[in-house]
């Protein structure tokens, strides 16, 4: 079996669940709101305005003022040039800076475009009071970039060039956010590049005919296999009235399993809800602090398997772990303002997605998921165990079969499928009801190509975790490694 496309793992069943929030700021609400209306009345109006400009007063935001240009490199002296040098780390500063108040004022324009914020509240200020028009923060991020391009020759430690790749990587994401906000429409493999670095290259649906096939095997019987698979897991759908302890009791199993692999700050915490009528599945709202707040959305059955999935996706050693290692590494400790703001867009989502589902087969390897399932989860969601493990066979069989949401949503989005037809082929090649489909169609169509940071994303860094087939210990150590540097999908591929 190709490699690749056992590895393309992506929790189907569960559907999507987010890394993060946008700042749950009050003033940046009410800020989207008014700017809303104004563009609504704008358009309304008899004369129109320039199409692409919001009609209201744009004010530019007092810049941190950049050193001039540097002179080009004349040779490996100027490179070495210590003054010289200092220059462009502060100017690598003053972008990460100014990168900040770009991606919150993009907020103000898209809310949902921040998963979190919790850095100066004084940039914050100056965001929400007068941010720029989206093709202006378009305009700034190349130039931002173009600034970065001027100082890379004369920066040499590997941890300003790893930064400032970064920054770029996420300068790219957010030019494309703007544009895209401002209705431009890029093909899905060019979106998700721009915005992830990473081009995703998708398998054709027909390749996953065979493990359909084979799952046919698993649940056998009349009627179509979606409806046949989804018959099968009702039994194992956890009763509300006992999803609080079953959750609370996962999340433990996945916090006592990465504690034991990573020393996480005393006073880190998260609060669990339960909440109705999203998108997604599930979402990590990270609020600085070592603070998140857990959500997951009941408005489906919740089956056993997301117990688990969830704990060590939102949790432990996922986007929770993720953003505390990003707090205490860098923005604490470095001071590292650019990663004091998490846009959903950019790069980061592709670690933060990838890093969340692989970390479910990290903390639990081979049969330990089976046994804690058996042994403390079923019981406590009033689950009889099953006699055999069709179960879990079942749940690693679909799991190979995740690519092929990518090339549904790549069909969909680039106009080659319709929505009915894009429902229709997520319940085939998904093994999932009908109100499933539908509720991960509604994903794909308002998060687009940040589909790809689930199931690409956790086989590029299961490829470079597992890479040599080191021991479990090592595994942790390259793990925690990625989540606390600024990684970019070609680092998870470099050899
Ligand atoms: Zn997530």
């Amino acid at each position: 079996m190709p490699r690749r496309s056992a590895l393309l793992a992506l929790a189907v069943l569960a559907g999507m669940t987010l890394s993060g929030c946008y700042a749950l700021d009050p003033e940046m609400r009410r800020v989207v709101a008014q700017r809303k209306a104004a563009e609504r009345a704008a358009k309304e109006a008899p004369t129109k305005q320039a199409p692409s400009e919001p009609a209201m007063a744009v004010t530019i935001l007092p810049q941190t003022v950049l050193p001039p240009p540097m002179p080009a490199p004349a040779g490996a002296d100027a490179a070495l040039d210590p003054a010289v040098a200092a220059v462009a780390r502060h100017t690598l500063d003053s972008v990460a800076h100014d990168y900040v108040g770009l991606v919150l004022e993009l907020g103000t324009h898209n809310k949902s475009d921040i998963d979190a914020y919790y850095g100066p509240k004084a940039l914050m200020a100056a965001a929400v009071t007068d941010p720029r028009s989206l093709a202006m923060l378009g305009e700034a991020a190349r130039q931002l970039s173009a600034s970065l391009d001027d100082v890379a020759p004369h920066l040499t430690a590997a941890a300003d060039q790893r930064r400032l790749r970064a920054l770029k990587a996420m300068l790219l994401a957010a030019e494309t956010r703007s544009e895209m906000l401002q209705g431009k429409r890029f093909a899905f493999a060019d979106e998700a590049e721009r915005l992830f670095g990473v081009r995703p290259t998708l398998e054709p649906l027909s390749a996953y005919d065979a493990t359909l096939a084979a799952i046919a095997q698993l649940v056998p019987g009349d009627g179509e296999l979606a409806d046949r698979v989804d018959a099968y897991f009702d039994r194992f759908t956890i009763p509300a009235a006992r999803l609080k302890p079953t959750f609370d009791a996962a999340i433990a199993q996945c916090r006592a399993r990465t504690a034991a692999q990573v020393m996480m700050p005393e006073d880190e915490s998260f609060d669990l809800q339960f909440v109705t009528g999203k998108s997604w599945s599930g979402y990590n709202f990270y609020m600085g602090g070592y603070r998140s707040i857990i959500q997951v959305n009941t408005d489906l059955p919740i089956r056993l398997a997301r117990a688990l999935d969830l704990g060590c996706h939102e949790g432990y050693p996922g986007h929770h772990l993720f953003n505390l290692q990003i707090e205490a590494k860098l923005v604490r400790d470095r001071n590292w303002i650019e990663y004091s703001v998490y846009p959903l867009y950019s790069p980061q989502s592709f670690l933060a997605e990838g890093s969340a589902n692989y970390g479910i087969d990290l903390a639990f390897p081979g049969d330990e998921r089976i046994a804690v399932e058996r042994g403390t989860i079923m019981p406590l969601a009033g689950i009889e165990p099953p006699a055999d493990e069709r179960y879990w066979q079942l749940l690693d069989a679909i799991k190979a079969l995740s690519g092929a949401r990518l090339t549904i949503a790549q069909q969909y989005l680039d106009g080659a499928i319709d929505r009915p037809t894009a429902v229709a082929l997520t319940q085939k090649y998904g093994l999932v009801s009908r109100p499933r489909a539908e509720q991960m169609t509604d994903f794909t169509e308002k998060y687009r190509s940040y589909v790809i940071n689930y199931g690409l994303g956790e086989a590029m860094v299961r490829d470079y975790v597992e890479r040599g087939a080191p021991s479990r210990d090592m595994m942790w150590r390259r793990f925690l490694g990625l989540l606390g540097e600024p990684t970019l999908p070609a680092d998870l591929a470099a050899q």
